[in-house]
């Protein structure tokens, strides 16, 4: 910026490092109050299985309808609720939200919900998760928790035992956005996720002429033979469906279905699976 700007402008004087200094303590303030007021809603995608051809259940995702700026997506807002810890506190309305709304539903379905490191690393974590199960009422099995590889930077032997301690209280543990991190073999080795989320980024290249199925096709086999079934995210086209139905990918999710919609349109959606399940069931 020329001099000429600086000292014209009132840039010169707010550098726009103070002003992101000042965008960060507002939105910690307004976290704050959304905290104390409840002002998230969770959002579900469906998460559907292709070998059985039905709904699985949904994943929970959260949403901030801002009082002044709109809805803000968790990309925005979850890494500063991580920085701050505040994320411990929206963590909890998350679980408890989560296992209200999935008591709702056919017992068949279960509800997924993602956990941030920091949250993970928190203590009472397995207390936050028995209490809204008990009070909720949901069976632990109905419970699938999404962590990421980034969890297991900080101490793998804490980390692992922390996953058992988890998967004793009877939920299921998937492995969020699986490929994106640096050096994922080794954490599928360690530990006997029930489910393995292969990452957008591998679905997003897959057609019939590139090489991408070729990674997809060594995900499923790799931990189909540790174990564990896998789920593609970000299926947005038929295309991609059909290949990941013949890599032997057992669930998938994304905008070919649906997007992340508000619970009062969950009825609908599940009704919608039932008759594709039942017509299916007489073809
Ligand atoms: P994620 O757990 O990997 O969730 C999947 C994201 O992909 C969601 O974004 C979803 O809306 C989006 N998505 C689903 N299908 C498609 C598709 O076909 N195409 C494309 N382009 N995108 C698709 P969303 O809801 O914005 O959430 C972003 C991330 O924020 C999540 O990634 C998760 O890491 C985090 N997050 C969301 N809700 C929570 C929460 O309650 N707690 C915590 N700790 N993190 C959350
Ligand atoms: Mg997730
Ligand atoms: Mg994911
Ligand atoms: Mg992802």
């Amino acid at each position: 910026r020329s001099k000429r700007e600086g000292k014209a402008g009132h840039h010169f004087f707010e550098p726009a490092l103070d002003e992101q200094a000042r965008m960060r303590r507002e939105m910690e303030l307004d976290l704050r109050l959304a905290i104390r007021d409840g002002g998230f809603e969770l959002y579900f995608q469906p998460l559907y299985n292709l070998r059985d051809d039905c709904l699985q259940g949904f994943e929970a995702l959260i949403r901030w309808p801002h009082p002044r700026r709109g809805m803000i997506s968790p990309a925005e807002f979850i890494p500063l609720a991580e920085e701050t810890g505040l994320i411990v506190q929206i963590g909890e309305w998350v679980l408890r939200e989560a296992c209200r709304i999935a008591t709702r539903w056919p017992e068949n379905l279960t509800v997924a919900v993602n956990i941030s490191p920091r949250q993970f690393a928190a203590p009472g974590l397995s207390s936050t998760i028995l209490q809204a199960l008990g009070q909720s009422g949901l069976a632990p099995n109905r419970l699938e928790l999404e962590i990421t590889e980034s969890v297991f930077i900080a101490n793998i032997e804490k980390t692992l035992s922390a996953l058992h301690g988890l998967r004793d209280l009877g939920v299921k543990i998937a492995l969020d956005d699986f490929g994106t991190g640096y050096s994922s073999l080794s954490y599928l080795r360690s530990f006997p996720f029930d489910k393995v989320k292969i990452d957008r980024s591998f679905v997003r290249d897959l057609t019939e002429e590139g090489n991408a199925h070729a990674v997809i096709r060594a995900i499923t086999t790799l931990a189909e033979a540790l174990g564990m079934a896998t789920l593609a995210e970000g299926v947005e086209l038929p295309e991609q469906c059909e290949i990941l139905r013949r890599e032997g990918c057992q669930f998938i999710q994304g905008y070919l279905l649906s997007e992340p919609v508000e619970e009062h349109r969950l009825a609908g959606l599940i009704g919608d699976y039932a008759e594709i399940e039942r017509s299916a069931l007489r073809a």
